[in-house]
């Protein structure tokens, strides 16, 4: 059966005698409204595959599963199989790989999963200690994800949506803005958890179908640029650049000219096409 109030989470780890590792980043929803949030964003329908990392005891699994074609989940703890077996038991299609998400081949592991004409959407309740690593595993994989829908810290919410002049745009706002539209759906109280973490959380979309037209010729290169500009916020571009990505200052000014921007400018006032054309200058 799944279980989303508290009383319901805490008898099924109390009959699994499971306890919820800190460790894996284990705060499991207990909230059936921020459940039922999440699933109206992926609307799941009968040509939607779901890739879940993180299923936990299984709440959202099995409630993307009732409307779902199919949903993958990644799961790292192995010790929750017995709660999953159990809670997913009337959803013959959901699946769970027991699995570090970091460690797997994502393209290997769907390719058999996805038809031709599927819809594949990202959705994760994610671990907070790993947030970034595995949205940009899964972001920068060349599997072809729709849309993603995660639960993140708040904060982190707050870096991912910011716009150019604030002090939250930085590297994640444009790592995630530059593979989609990205909007805040809403945020999400500590209540709403078990055990309830230390932090208030949001859930954010991205929108990959609808990716800004810009693109880099070289989008490690882009990103190379990208993190050395906002490697020191307090100097300019140029300095900034210059100690980055170990150029001469002068080569470093004449690409920023080139690029039409301000070498006294400081990164957060830089738009994602200024970078992508910045990058592309770079690289001449
Ligand atoms: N989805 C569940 C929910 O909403 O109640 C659980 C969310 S809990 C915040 C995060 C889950 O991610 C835990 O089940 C944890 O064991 C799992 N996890 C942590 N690190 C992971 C990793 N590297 N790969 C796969 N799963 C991981």
């Amino acid at each position: 059966m799944t279980a989303v109030s508290a009383r319901e989470v805490k008898e099924l780890l109390r009959r699994h005698g499971v306890i919820a590792k800190k460790g894996y980043g284990q705060n499991f929803l207990v909230d059936a409204r921020v459940l039922d949030g999440i699933v109206r964003a992926v609307a799941p329908d009968a040509r939607t595959v779901v890739l879940e990392v993180g299923p936990g005891l299984g709440a959202l699994t099995a409630a993307l599963a009732e409307r779902a074609k199919r949903v993958v989940a990644i799961e790292k703890d192995e010790s929750l199989r017995p709660v999953l077996d159990e809670v997913l038991a009337p959803h013959g299609n959901a699946e769970v790989v027991y699995e570090d998400c970091l460690k797997v081949d994502l393209r290997a592991l769907l390719a058999p999963r996805l038809d031709e004409g599927d819809r594949l959407v990202f959705a994760a309740n994610l671990p907070y200690y790993v947030t970034t690593p595995i949205l940009f595993q899964v972001l920068e994989s060349d599997v072809p994800v729709s849309r993603a829908v995660v639960m993140v810290q708040r904060e982190v919410a707050d870096r991912m949506v910011a716009r150019p002049g604030g002090k939250d745009y930085g590297v994640l706002s444009i790592g995630v803005q530059y593979r989609g539209e990205v909007r805040r759906l809403f945020n999400v109280p500590p209540s709403a958890f078990l055990p309830q973490p230390g932090v208030e959380s949001a859930v954010v979309e991205i929108d990959c179908d609808k990716r800004p037209a810009v693109r880099a010729a070289d989008e490690a290169a882009l990103f190379r640029v990208v993190r050395a500009a906002f490697g020191t916020r307090r100097k300019t571009l140029e300095n900034a650049l210059a100690a980055g990505l170990g150029m001469p200052k002068e080569m470093v000014r004449q690409k920023v000219v080139a690029a039409g921007i301000d070498p006294g400018a400081r990164a957060e006032q830089l738009s994602l096409a200024d970078f992508v054309r910045l990058a592309d200058g770079m690289g001449k």
